[in-house]
């Protein structure tokens, strides 16, 4: 069999069975399934799988590490896949131009100096770029994000840049975390800044393994990588 042929049947495959477990969480929740985006994280996989899903209406690409999005992204475009860019790791500051200079939005600021790196990166746009606070929900900074109490802060600086958007909230459940409670705890974050910041009503939250838990707590944004594409081979 065609081996090209064989991949982009076990994405269209992934895919549907995501597809279908998204419309059960918000049925069960009583939402919307079309107001869900998905967001499918490629990491560590290769450009021809963004041009496969982007054929199979998947058009929400997230990848993790600058040095690997960089070519990546350039070559999904070459090879003719039109795709939203999504930056959702660690983002150090000495990337931040890098970074804006081919992302749409961006999932990781968690600092106010992050927040100034990138809004001086991003001046130059022709459109700007969407971003969300990272949260750290048990205030441990070791996978990155912001505690709560500085979310509000972080998010001042961003709107303080002309091409930043403050456009919402991303958070990672911490590994020792009930998934319910920490989306439960981000929703509340979440609800709180859009008192202050309308237009910040992007929730991005959930992946292969919780992302029903965070539909019911009213993600907007689930980043989705093994369940869509499959084993990572393990990052060493
Ligand atoms: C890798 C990654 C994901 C996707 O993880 P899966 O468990 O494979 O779905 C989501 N968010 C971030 C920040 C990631 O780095």
């Amino acid at each position: 069999m065609d081996p090209d042929h064989a991949r982009s049947a076990e994405l269209a495959g992934n895919l549907a069975r995501v597809r279908a477990r998204i419309a059960e969480a918000c049925a069960r929740a009583g939402r919307d399934a079309s107001t869900v985006t998905l967001v499918a994280v490629t990491k560590t996989f290769p450009a021809t799988d963004i041009v496969r899903l982007a054929r199979l209406g998947v058009t929400d690409i997230g990848e993790n590490r600058d040095q690997e999005a960089r070519p990546k992204f350039a070559e999904a475009e070459r090879l003719g896949a039109r795709v939203r860019r999504h930056f959702v790791g660690r983002l150090q500051r000495n990337k931040a131009r890098s970074v804006a200079g081919y992302a749409d939005v961006v999932h990781s600021v968690d600092s106010v100096r992050l927040a100034t790196a990138l809004g001086a990166a991003a001046a130059g746009r022709d459109r700007p770029l969407q971003v969300l606070v990272q949260v750290s929900l048990d205030g441990d900074p070791a996978r990155g994000g912001v505690v709560a109490e500085g979310v509000a802060q972080v998010a001042e600086a961003v709107t303080g840049h002309r091409m930043l958007r403050l456009s919402g909230v991303m958070a990672v459940a911490p590994l020792s975390w009930p998934p319910a409670d920490a989306y439960a705890r981000l929703a509340r974050i979440a609800a709180d800044l859009r008192e202050r910041y309308p237009d910040a009503s992007v929730i991005s939250a959930g992946m292969s393994g919780d992302f029903e838990v965070a539909l019911a707590h009213g993600a907007t944004h689930i980043r989705l990588g093994s369940a869509l594409l499959g084993k990572r081979p393990p990052v060493r």
